[in-house]
């Protein structure tokens, strides 16, 4: 494996034309950054030696359906998606996207591609030494712990609550988690704010692709086949469905994922205070939870899914802040950063995005998903233990002591 640091689009053509590479190959992103890359890269390849002998192959291994089976579900020529991308509207909701997914399925329209076996693991590659790379020196990475700052276990216990990188710990971490009855109380318990063994944890290697979503679900079946399906275990295959909705959706919106206005073109009533912003990141606002929740993102780069739709409707909804600064904040901090699942889930909330109820101004889900911070503190930490866990004991004195602006309308100090 060589690894190389650095712009794609200044690393891959050097690399291109030092090793005559003939056949390029990449999993699809489908957020509009990764994609305008690669249509670069083939767009521009005539200035490389032997153009016409390269091909280009864009697989889609990060999804569960594939291409040719969501344009047959959804109707919208995937493959043809450049040709007037400002016109194409995917599925409206996620509700219905499921039922049209499951209901392929039953009918047996189309089957999710198992993950490839070992057999077909890729020959060892031809043997580069590291006086090859000349022109590509400076982003050749040879110490890559060094390099990425990354963590690899040599420990052999699958029980470590720490996300260790690569794909023997992804691998070893899916197979503890279906080897035991925790599936079948995953539906009970994923909301929990704190707590590893609560949900999959599955999402960190989901994002940088050391485990693939087939894989995923290829041992939620085997689980099931051995152990029973319940309502609990099916509801993993629920939610990698919210992570596949939200992948399709950026690949057809692309740029309009980003856009304040979002998918639909409401352009919610927030504005940008940047001392709210900063309470925000810093965990300093007064409200406990929600500080306990930014202090664990910033100290571990994880949240819960609870945990991030509470503190994204503080952001929009009691701070009233643009969401797209949260969405920002959160990729810089996540470490299961995903373009789609981040930037479609905070358009969610946000009311600009897949949520039709946020479309209907009588629906009490108008200005998108306003959770009440009281209850939410009620019903997921009563007795105050994650608050604890992350602020100390007197987080509640500290919070109600933070004001959300610290200068007035005219600029002048609050304090
Ligand atoms: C504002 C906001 C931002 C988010 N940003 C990201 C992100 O950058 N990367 C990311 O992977 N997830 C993101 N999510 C979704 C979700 O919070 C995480 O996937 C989940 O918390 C990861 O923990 P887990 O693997 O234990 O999840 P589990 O509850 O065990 O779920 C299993 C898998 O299902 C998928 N999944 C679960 N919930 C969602 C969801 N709401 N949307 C999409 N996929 C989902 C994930 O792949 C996850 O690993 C975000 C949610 C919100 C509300």
């Amino acid at each position: 494996l060589l690894i190389f640091a650095g712009d794609p689009l200044t690393v891959l053509p050097k690399l291109i034309e030092q090793y005559n590479v003939e056949h390029v190959f990449r999993s699809l992103h489908p957020a509009c950054e990764e994609q305008q890359q690669w249509q670069w890269l083939r767009d521009n390849h005539d200035q490389l030696p032997n153009p016409q002998s390269i091909q280009w192959h864009e697989l889609d291994n990060l999804s569960l359906i594939n291409q040719h089976d969501i344009s047959k579900l959804t109707h919208i020529d995937i493959e043809q998606r450049h040709a007037n991308p400002a016109l194409q509207e995917f599925i409206p909701s996620f509700s219905k996207f499921r039922r049209l997914v499951e209901t392929a399925i039953k009918k047996q329209h189309f089957i999710i591609d198992n993950p490839l076996t070992e057999q077909y693991t890729l020959p060892k590659p031809v043997a580069l030494s590291p006086n090859n790379y000349s022109s590509l020196a400076e982003h050749c990475v040879n110490d890559i712990d060094t390099a990425l700052e990354l963590q690899f276990s040599d420990n052999d216990s699958a029980t470590e609550e720490v996300f260790y990188g690569g794909e023997k710990s992804a691998l070893k971490h899916l197979k503890h988690y279906f080897s035991d009855q925790r599936a079948h109380q995953y539906k009970n318990v994923r909301n929990a704010l704190g707590g590893w063994e609560n949900s999959t944890k599955f999402s960190a290697w989901l994002a940088n692709g050391s485990l693939s979503a087939r894989q995923v679900i290829a041992a939620l079946h085997n689980f099931e086949q051995q152990h029973e399906r319940s309502d609990s275990s099916y509801w993993i295959f629920f939610e990698i469905l919210w992570r596949e909705y939200f992948y399709w959706y950026a690949l057809i919106y692309q740029h309009r994922l980003f856009r304040f206005s979002g998918i639909d073109n409401r352009r919610p009533l927030s504005s940008f205070y940047p001392d709210r912003f900063k309470c925000w990141t810093n965990g300093n606002t007064p409200y406990p939870l929600v500080n306990a929740c930014m202090t664990q993102l910033n100290q571990t780069g994880y949240m819960s899914n609870r945990g991030r739709q509470i503190v994204a409707s503080c952001l929009v909804n009691e701070l009233q802040l643009d969401w797209r600064y949260g969405a920002a904040y959160f990729e810089t901090q996540l470490i299961d950063y995903d373009p789609s699942s981040n930037w479609g889930n905070w358009q969610y909330l946000a009311g600009v995005g897949a949520d039709p109820r946020s479309k209907d101004p009588k629906s009490i889900h108008a200005d998108g998903r306003h959770f009440d911070l009281t209850k939410q503190q009620q019903r997921f930490d009563p007795k105050g233990e994650y608050i604890k866990q992350w602020l100390g004991s007197d987080a509640s004195v500290q919070a109600s002591e933070s004001l959300i602006d610290t200068i007035d309308a005219n600029g002048w100090p609050i304090q």
